[in-house]
């Protein structure tokens, strides 16, 4: 059985090899998860996380994070952040450093500066250029969104959602001391309403981690865990004595039982007190994949989840 572990979606993979050295020297999963996630948010190539990532409606990037250590249970996030490289550094900054956990919009580009967090501007050309082509695409006439009431556009409807991409990293992992710690980090969903937050930050939904237990931390429709509590519930029902695995499916029925609004695919990953990892999807795609290294295999593995029947 592996004793160090390190959990991360597809998007995490360029984050996994800085994540799994800092394991092997011992640092702690707090820091880990961290490094980690700062990885993904420098690399232009994942367009859901930091720089490269997907702006609102309003063609801006606002970034959404979430820290979470399991010794303590302390935690910090930041939601709607605009400006800056490293929405996971100004989350741990929120759990270290104020008497709060979540700061959003103004406040938390504030909090960055004070904290000298690194500015950045996180649109990109090819950013700008997929959400002109998005624009035209729906016949919107391209400067109308300040003065245009945001909820007449198609965009208020359910249905023309689903092609929305939505993406984000997650980072979970256990060290050689037992301790788990979890973190989050993305643009949340493109063209999303502005101000919308997804369940990255939100920690319960997103993420949850307790040592005591084991972790989670979910991808995809946010709007759903929201509204499941999914992270703490996968975590709650492991405390009750189910295994990662169960606890999932668990956690699955929970989501199936939602009825109306916006439902989509949601993602599960979670390992247990002692490391023992379990990612599943509520729906079946080929192209899903999840990175898993460990302390014995020593290796960067990216794996199928098991997906829902
Ligand atoms: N869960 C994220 C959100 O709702 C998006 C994603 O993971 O795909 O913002």
């Amino acid at each position: 059985m592996s004793e160090m572990i390190v959990l991360s979606n597809g998007e995490g993979l360029v984050g996994m090899p800085v994540a799994a050295k800092m394991l092997l020297d011992k640092e702690s999963s707090l820091k880990t998860v961290e490094e980690g996630i700062k990885q993904v948010e420098l690399s232009p190539r994942v367009t859901c996380v930091g720089l490269g990532g997907t702006p609102n409606l309003l063609r801006e990037v606002e970034c959404d994070a979430a820290i979470m250590n399991g010794t303590t249970l302390e935690c910090g996030s930041v939601g709607a952040l605009e400006g800056y490289a490293h929405p996971i550094v100004v989350a741990k900054a929120v759990m270290e450093k104020l008497p709060h956990v979540f700061l959003v919009g103004k406040g938390a580009a504030r909090f960055a500066k004070e904290i000298g967090a690194e500015p950045a501007n996180l649109l990109t050309e090819e950013a700008i250029s997929n959400y002109s082509s998005w624009i035209k695409k729906n016949n919107i006439p391209e400067n109308i969104f300040k003065d245009k009431d945001l909820s007449l556009l198609p965009y208020a409807n359910l249905s023309a959602n689903e092609n929305l991409s939505k993406g984000t990293t997650i980072f979970l992992a256990r060290d050689s001391k037992g301790n788990i710690a979890g973190g989050t980090s993305t643009s949340g969903w493109e063209y999303k309403y502005p101000g919308r937050l997804g369940d990255s930050p939100i920690i319960g939904a997103g993420l949850y981690v307790d040592n005591r237990y084991g972790g989670a931390a979910c991808t995809h429709t946010g709007e759903m865990t929201i509204r499941a509590g999914t992270a703490r519930a996968v975590v709650a029902y492991m405390k009750k004595g189910a295994t990662a695995e169960e606890a999932c499916h668990d956690a699955v029925d929970d989501l199936s039982a939602l009825k109306r609004g916006f439902i989509g695919t949601v993602v599960i990953h979670a390992i247990d007190a002692q490391g023992n990892p379990y990612v599943i999807s509520t729906e079946k795609t080929d192209t899903l994949r999840y990175c898993i290294w460990t302390d014995v295999s020593l290796e960067i593995e990216q794996k199928k989840p098991v997906m829902v029947d």
